[in-house]
């Protein structure tokens, strides 16, 4: 009898579940473990994932990425947001039918992309294992689930738990007026006025939504910059948009207490002021999902921030598993979880591509409007000493942005002074999450300036801000010659 055989045998007789062998086992079904998943069995490799909630798709489906970008489309519309730029129309809100069919369009939403993972998962013949999943040992998974326990052996594991909001111990998220930024998706009351605590991407994109359906908001954040990793000149469009949208910002101070009054939540900010509003969403910061996930029975440990370290590669210290998504922490977005997924398991099974995650990232942000950047700002290239120029095409001049109404937009181009390469663009308006891969790819395949003077663009469109926005960039190059 192989050692293998008697390990088994001896496993039934003290009532162990027996083992089914797969060469990947996967926990957590959201964007980094079903991507990863389907890349492998694409490969004809044997998977399974384990997915401990009643639907896979993670953060991303149901409590982040898709539901936060539906309600945005939703209040865009019930709000008539559009209809008041375009018209000068403003709609009134009505409170409890908005918020029920804000909702019921998030649900919807959720619903048909968590059918899209199961299909995707069943296409590659990923073995859909539900439960919670716990690492028994460097090759092993146990998952527990209402039938009992079952033990799957692999020979790679890929942790993609992903995270959870951020709860400091002093604030009492069982209040129904006080939310984290899941449990703001299950609000029953529309806000009559909120207060956000966090002016990251989370608190900033709420705090538009919010605003833009009537809610009064006053956003609070410990920076004295939101969202410091943009081009500036683009942070001062977006907060003068957010201005004109009502909302009220307290920059560079940090809050102290959050108490429950009469009328709502107050908060208390680090210089003595105290802000009073109905309700409050903490968005500041979340935190690895690795509770009961057994690592410390293989060595492994997740540091301060519950986040797990891996090396290029995604491999954690134990050869045999990786990590990826949320639950290694930054950037933790669903854009880039997928990538690591996908990169993770090229190294884990020698697959002969996709080995790094592009250095470079686009960020999408879906504030109103929105915000997407890709490569150099202008603080960069000072930082770095490089040589550059800038161009802007304005939405304002744009036929397109006058049909639409769009007419805060801007693209920005920033150009290397010296080889006339493209290195920076930053988008403001509507549609900007898409129109920043047009200069992304630019960008990437090392294109200059001279790309968008000698393209045709459609006309009208937003796009062709592209050739107005080189042209200028040109203009600034002759000035300097
Ligand atoms: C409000 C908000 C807005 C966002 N907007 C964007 C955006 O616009 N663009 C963008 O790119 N990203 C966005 N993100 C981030 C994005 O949602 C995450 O980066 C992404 O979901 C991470 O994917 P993941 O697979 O690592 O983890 P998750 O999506 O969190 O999935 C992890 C999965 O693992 C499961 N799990 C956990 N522990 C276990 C266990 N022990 N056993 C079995 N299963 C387990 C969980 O149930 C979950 O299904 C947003 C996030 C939030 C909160």
């Amino acid at each position: 009898m192989m050692a293998r055989d008697s390990e088994a045998l001896s496993d039934k007789l003290m009532g162990v579940p027996e083992l089914e062998h797969f060469d990947l086992v996967v926990i957590g079904a959201g964007p980094a473990g079903e991507k990863a998943a389907a890349q492998t069995a694409y490969f004809k490799k044997r998977v399974a994932i384990v997915e401990c909630e009643p639907e896979p798709g993670g953060a991303a489906v149901h409590t982040g990425t898709l539901p936060s970008k539906t309600l945005r489309e939703t209040a865009l519309y019930l709000s008539g947001y559009h209809a008041r730029e375009l018209y000068g129309v403003a709609l009134e809100v009505d409170r409890g039918a908005t918020l029920q069919r804000l909702m019921s369009r998030k649900n919807a939403i959720s619903a048909a992309e968590s059918r899209s993972f199961r299909k995707n998962l069943a296409y590659h013949d990923v073995q859909y294992v539900q439960g919670h999943g716990r690492i028994v040992d460097a090759h092993t998974v146990a998952v527990t689930s209402s039938s009992g326990e079952r033990r799957l052996s692999a020979d790679f594991i890929l942790i993609a738990t992903g995270s959870k909001p951020h709860r400091p111990a002093d604030i009492d998220f069982a209040d129904d007026w006080i939310h984290d930024s899941d449990e703001i998706l299950t609000i029953n009351d529309m806000p009559t006025s909120l207060t956000i605590l966090g002016g990251g991407v989370i608190g900033c994109e709420y705090a538009c939504m919010f605003a833009a359906l009537g809610v009064g908001v006053t956003l609070v954040d410990a920076r004295t910059e939101i969202l410091p990793f943009l081009d500036a000149e683009i942070v001062a469009r977006l907060k003068a948009a957010m201005s004109k949208l009502g909302i009220v910002m307290v920059q560079g101070q940090r809050w102290t207490t959050v108490l429950r009054s009469s009328n709502g939540v107050v908060t208390t900010l680090s210089d003595g002021r105290t802000i009073e509003n109905q309700q409050l969403l903490f968005a500041a910061g979340r935190t690895g999902r690795v509770a009961d996930l057994g690592l410390e029975t293989v060595g492994l440990a997740a540091d301060s921030r519950g986040y797990i370290p891996v090396d290029r590669e995604f491999r954690t210290k134990v050869p045999s598993i990786f990590a990826a998504g949320d639950v290694i922490g930054f950037p933790a977005l669903a854009s880039v979880s997928m990538e690591q997924g996908r990169v993770a398991m090229c190294h884990a099974f020698g697959f002969g591509y996709k080995q790094a995650v592009a250095a470079e990232m686009p960020y999408g942000i879906y504030t109103i409007p929105e915000v997407s950047s890709y490569g150099e700002t202008e603080e960069t290239c000072r930082q770095k000493g490089i040589d550059y120029v800038t161009g802007r095409g304005l939405f304002e001049n744009n036929a397109r942005g006058k049909i639409t109404g769009d007419l805060e937009g801007i693209t920005k181009l920033l150009v290397d002074a010296k080889s006339r390469k493209l290195i920076g663009v930053h988008v403001i308006g509507e549609r900007a999450t898409e129109l920043v891969h047009i200069g992304q790819t630019a960008i990437h395949l090392g294109a200059t300036v001279d790309l968008f003077i000698d393209m045709v663009f459609n006309y009208p469109t937003l796009a062709d801000s592209y050739k107005y926005a080189a042209y200028h960039c040109l203009a600034a190059l002759m000035a300097k010659q």
